[in-house]
């Protein structure tokens, strides 16, 4: 694979330029800070993508190691979710979701409550994860207060979460680089410490430590049951805080409170649903039922923006009444179970089916095990931990005492750096480099992709 430094010459080279260049002028990219685009972090146009890989103008291919922030499941331009957006074009792009409805938005919640932990029975639609935060959040609270309980309207987030970057999924949130300078806006909630298992012990098991965690969970909810609506969590791993990963001990003490508190769960299933862990939901390792939870990424196979919150009947039922009572939920988003988004969400069930692709997840998730363990001794790797298609490797500047290196020093944009002039888009969170590539990678791909990260690693520690 050509490295950029030996491309400058080739004219072709240009193109990727000229778009870069008109980019930078009007584009403010999310989640950058854009001075990095001086001279310290290229600019990639895409010129073309197709299965696990993106092409540039000069045709450098980068292996999209993270499925494009977790949202692509079976590659780009999948020929079945193609097809299937290509036929809805012709039938309907979009409607209004009230008053009105189309084939797919209905076929859709026929198949996702079919799927979802039994009880989930109603779907309501948004269009990106933070907004079906929003939507669970609001209906939990508007629930209670239907009931005569209006006073229940606080949250319980763990310590380490995210929910997304709009103000109430922020504040439900809790990495503080994404929310410190925002806290003067936000709702104030009760934050526990979270069951991540890299604050175990050495010796200590997952399980162990998850019950151990719960003891203040346990306590917060004893105190704060009067007031809380609900306790929000990501099941089994808290990607944004660098795939930290938990026992689903954890979520079954935490259902079993919550019932017991009269407080409901929200499972914020946006990055871990659809297969990531190893089955279709996280919640199914923990055998729960949750009151809300929130789809979204791999919901349309990484194609279009849709998310949806599945609830209960009971739920619902809180809300059905005479209008003049005023108890709806009368939330809404303009592009609200968009007919396009649907259909490539049905076409991504349909490979689910037809692909046996959790069975098929299990052998790819091994062999990601397999190649990730050479990682293990490396001198800087603190810790390599996987839960089925989700793998992290923790550096750290010191193994023993696993001492990490100071943000400042940015050694994920090191191995970022590195990544790319080798044709991959590996994008550490701080000190962890992970993946969680498109279902459809190979083992030999996996194998590339494994020796860059161990090539980067090795740059960034000598950085
Ligand atoms: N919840 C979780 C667990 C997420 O990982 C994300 C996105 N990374 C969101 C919510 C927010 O989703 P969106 O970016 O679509 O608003």
């Amino acid at each position: 694979m050509a490295d950029h430094t030996t491309r400058l010459n080739d004219p072709s080279v240009t193109a990727n330029a000229a778009w870069a260049a008109r980019d930078l002028a009007h584009v403010w990219h999310p989640c950058t800070q854009m001075k990095d685009h001086d001279a310290l972090v290229p600019m990639i146009p895409v010129a073309s993508a197709s299965g696990v890989w993106l092409t540039d103008f000069a045709g450098q291919r980068y292996l999209d190691a993270i499925s494009s922030w977790w949202v692509n499941l079976f590659g780009h331009a999948n020929p079945r979710i193609n097809a299937a957006v290509r036929a809805q074009l012709d039938q309907v792009e979009h409607v209004i979701l009230a008053g009105f409805t189309h084939p797919p938005v209905i076929e859709l919640s026929e198949q996702l409550t079919a799927l979802a932990p039994a009880g989930l029975s109603r779907c309501f639609y948004a269009d990106n994860g933070s907004s079906a935060v929003e939507v669970a959040v609001k209906m939990s609270f508007h629930y209670w207060r239907n009931a005569g309980q209006g006073g229940k309207r606080r949250f319980i987030t763990l310590s380490g979460s995210y929910h997304g970057e709009t103000l109430g999924a922020l504040a439900v949130g809790n990495v503080e680089l994404y929310k410190d300078v925002y806290q003067p806006l936000l709702m104030d909630v009760i934050t526990v410490p979270s069951p991540d298992a890299w604050g175990r012990e050495a010796g200590e098991s997952e399980a162990d430590f998850a019950r151990r965690q719960f003891a203040h969970m346990e306590a917060a909810l004893v105190r704060h049951a009067h007031e809380a609506a609900a306790v929000i969590v990501e099941p089994l791993v808290q990607c944004a805080a660098g795939m930290r990963m938990y026992d689903p001990l954890y979520l079954r003490l935490l259902r079993e409170a919550c019932d017991r508190h009269g407080v409901h769960l929200i499972a914020d299933e946006i990055a871990v649903g659809f297969g990531r862990t190893g089955t279709l939901f996280a919640c199914e390792q923990a055998g729960i039922r949750p009151y809300f939870m929130c789809l979204s990424k791999g919901l349309t196979g990484g194609y279009l923006p849709l998310s949806v919150v599945l609830t209960t009947d009971a739920v619902y039922q809180a809300f059905y009444d005479e209008y003049t009572k005023l108890n709806a939920f009368l939330h809404s988003h303009s592009y609200t179970g968009n007919a396009l988004a649907c259909a490539a969400a049905l076409a991504t069930l349909a490979i689910f089916r037809e692909d046996d692709v959790i069975a098929r997840n299990r052998v790819t998730s091994a062999h990601m095990a397999r190649q990730l363990q050479r990682l293990a001794d490396h001198p800087h790797v603190g810790e390599v931990r996987q839960r089925g298609m989700i793998a992290a490797i923790e550096m750290v500047k010191d193994k023993p005492t696993r001492e990490p290196f100071p943000w400042t020093e940015r050694r994920g944009l090191a191995v970022y750096r590195h990544a790319l002039t080798r044709g991959a888009l590996l994008r550490p969170i701080g000190n962890v480099v992970y993946f969680m590539p498109p279902y459809v990678i190979t083992p030999e791909e996996i194998d590339f992709l494994v020796e860059v990260a161990r090539e980067g690693i090795e740059k960034a520690a000598c950085a």
